[in-house]
C-alpha cells in the first residue's frame, strides 16, 4: 500500500466514491464533507502541489474541474461552487497530493469554506 492516502484511493486500496475518472484525473467525494457533493479533483499520478504538475496534467485537472462543477451543481441543486486549493502545508494542505476543492454553495450556507 502507498504511504499517500490519495495514491492508495487511486489503486482501489482505500474505498472511496468516485463521481468522475479518466485517463490522468480522478474525482470523488471528500470523507468530511463541508457541503452535500464537497468532491476531490486529483490527478492519478502523485504531485505534492500545484506547482510540481506537468502544465499538461494541470491542463487535464482543470478540465476536469471545469466538467464537474456543472455536474456537481446540478446534481446537488447548488446556486454556486466554492474551488480551491490548499497549496502547500503552511496553506492549510493536510494531503500532501494535489487536490482541487469542488464545493457546493447553498442559500444562506454562511461564510467561506
Ligand atoms: P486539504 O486540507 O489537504 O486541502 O484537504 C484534504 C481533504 O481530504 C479533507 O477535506 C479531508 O476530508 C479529505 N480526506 C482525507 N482523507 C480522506 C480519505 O481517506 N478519503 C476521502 N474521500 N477524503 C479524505
Ligand atoms: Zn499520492
Amino acid at each position: 500500500m502507498s504511504d499517500c492516502i490519495f495514491c492508495s484511493i487511486v489503486d482501489g486500496e482505500i474505498p472511496s466514491y468516485t463521481v468522475y475518472e479518466d485517463d490522468t484525473v480522478v474525482a470523488f467525494l471528500d470523507a468530511n464533507p463541508l457541503a452535500r457533493g464537497h468532491t476531490l479533483v486529483i490527478p492519478k499520478h502523485h504531485h505534492e502541489r500545484v506547482n510540481d504538475l506537468p502544465a499538461d496534467l494541470a491542463a487535464d485537472l482543470f478540465a476536469a474541474v471545469h466538467e464537474l462543477t456543472d455536474r456537481i451543481e446540478a446534481a446537488v441543486d447548488a446556486e454556486a461552487t466554492t474551488i480551491a486549493v490548499n497549496n502547500g502545508e503552511l496553506a492549510g494542505q493536510e494531503v500532501p497530493h494535489v487536490h482541487v476543492h469542488v464545493v457546493p454553495r447553498f442559500e444562506g450556507d454562511g461564510g467561506r469554506p
